[in-house]
């Protein structure tokens, strides 16, 4: 699949549109889901152009699910009685709606009652706030 660079991560990317970012590493970048499925959505992206997995390089691909692994782990302590899901959704047949390739990670505790999409806009206060609480975390693991 080609890659759109107008795409809307790409552009938070180049910095072009703000995001509540949470960690930059050399290789990827996390921030919060605009329209959270639950308190704490995040997303992960990869720096490299790829709009799904099966177009990123391997070498990214690794660095880029150790740093989802690293979110995971942040969420679990930041939303304590939760779960985690981590979904990655390829093709808009599959649900995906944003052409760069992301992981989502959602603090969760409703079992399997979960609709994906759909969700309303998040006031920009909350984001921050949620944004926070994941960096805390982050910054307690190594
Ligand atoms: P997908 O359906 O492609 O797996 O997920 C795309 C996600 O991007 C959705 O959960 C949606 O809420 C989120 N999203 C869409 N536009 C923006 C935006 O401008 N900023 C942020 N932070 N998230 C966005």
């Amino acid at each position: 699949m080609s890659y759109d660079p107008a795409n809307i991560f790409a552009r938070i990317l180049r910095g072009e549109l703000p995001a509540h970012v949470v960690e930059e590493t050399e290789h990827t970048l996390t921030f919060m889901d605009i329209m959270p499925k639950a308190d704490g959505h995040a997303l992960v992206i990869p720096k490299e152009d790829a709009p799904n997995i099966f177009d990123i390089s391997d070498d990214a691909l690794q660095k880029l699910i150790t740093q989802v692994k690293r979110v995971a782990k942040a969420s679990l302590q930041a939303y304590p009685g939760n779960g985690v899901r981590v979904i990655q959704l390829n093709g808009s047949e599959a649900g995906q709606s944003v052409f760069h390739l992301h992981f989502h990670i959602i603090p969760s505790a409703d079992g399997m009652n979960f609709g994906f999409h759909g969700g309303a806009s998040a006031d920009d206060s909350s984001l921050a706030d949620h944004a926070r609480r994941l960096k805390e975390a982050l910054a307690t693991l190594e």
